[in-house]
């Protein structure tokens, strides 16, 4: 488009030459210098700046040609405002007259010059490219970047509610969604129980085993309790070796049949080790408390009274389920 109205003006060769490196050559170095750059985000905003000159200094050469100049301007100027928001945009704005200035210096000095301000067809067919490309161009990198956008907010919403070790739902996005289920049960008048579940001993298999086998079998056994639930049963790492179950919709009998359930599928697993599968796997268990929830009890009292329930499974032996009885608090 620039060389279309630089035509008439019939410039000479070497202003050809700049114009062929400046369209052609630059965008490459500029590419390579910013990926080789430490920082390539500055490198870039410097590049936009740059350009904004050249542009400034072809306006000058094209006789300041309204279509050609708008057109250049624009272009340049959405490249800065895109990149760096309305401040670079000013930017660009001065390094543009300051271009333009060097531009006015160079064809006082060197060439003939004269205003160019009306546009024969051919500049007209020559802007059309831009004018269409441009734009479009644009507005595929801002969906680009939008889309890019909201898988990383989903990606963030995933990570601040998981746990990083087990992938379960961490304690405070699990407490969230009790709260939300305690609710649903206030209205509905439905049972949920509370579960919570630790490992036994597990402090003696760190010990003996090392941390790296510890996390190992956490892992596994989130995934044993996992595949053992239903997609509806909320389950979430209540803290360092405990999990924490709530069951909506379900009697304390049903609660206390799942308890078992998941208490026998860890019993009866063999625990092996992913990173030397020639060592004997292990075996683990889990103590288990349940507490129904009462109508008037706060979601602390309930997780004490789940908490109650499984002390008293592991002072009975460990291995087993046990239901809190409330005679039993002081
Ligand atoms: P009990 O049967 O009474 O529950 O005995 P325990 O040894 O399981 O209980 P204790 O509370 O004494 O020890 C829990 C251990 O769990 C101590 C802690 O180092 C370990 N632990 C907590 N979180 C993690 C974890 O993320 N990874 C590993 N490897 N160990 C953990
Ligand atoms: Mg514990
Ligand atoms: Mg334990």
């Amino acid at each position: 488009m620039v060389g279309a109205t630089l035509y008439p003006l019939k410039q000479p060769a070497w202003i050809w030459a700049l114009l062929f490196l400046n369209g052609f050559v630059w965008p490459h170095i500029a590419y390579w210098l910013a990926k080789r750059s430490q920082s390539p985000f500055l490198r870039e905003h410097l590049h936009l700046q740059l350009d904004a000159a050249s542009g400034g200094f072809w306006v000058a050469l094209m006789g300041f040609n309204p279509l050609g100049s708008c057109l250049i301007l624009m272009m340049l100027w959405m490249n800065n405002i895109a990149a760096g928001g309305f401040r670079l945009f000013l930017r660009g704005v001065v390094t543009s007259l300051a271009g333009l200035l060097m531009g006015l210096l160079v064809v006082r000095s060197f060439l003939h010059w004269e205003f160019n301000l009306s546009s024969d067809p051919v500049m007209i067919y020559a802007a059309l490219p831009m004018l269409v490309i441009y734009p479009l161009a644009i507005g595929s990198i801002t969906y680009r970047f939008a889309m890019q956008l909201h898988s990383q907010k989903e990606l963030l919403k995933h990570l601040s509610r998981t746990d990083g070790l087990t992938g379960l739902f961490n304690r405070s996005y699990w407490e969230e969604r009790v709260l939300a289920l305690i609710n649903q049960t206030q209205r509905s008048g439905q049972p949920l129980c509370l579960v919570l579940l630790d490992v036994d001993h597990f402090k003696m298999i760190n010990d003996t085993y090392g941390h790296g086998r510890g996390d190992q079998i956490l892992q596994q056994i989130a995934q044993c309790l996992q595949v053992n639930l239903r997609e509806h049963e909320l389950l979430g790492r209540y803290g360092g070796e405990e999990f924490a179950l709530a069951l909506a919709n379900t009697s304390l009998p049903a609660a206390l049949a799942t308890a078992e359930r998941l208490r026998q599928a860890v019993a009866t697993m063999n625990f092996a080790d992913e990173h030397e599968p020639r060592l004997a796997p292990l075996c683990c268990s889990i103590s288990l408390g349940l507490a129904p929830w009462q109508p008037g009890i706060s979601f602390l009292e309930w997780q004490r009274a789940a908490d109650q329930a499984l002390y008293q499974a592991k002072r009975e032996g460990r291995n087993r389920s046990c239901i809190y009885q409330p005679q039993e608090s002081p």
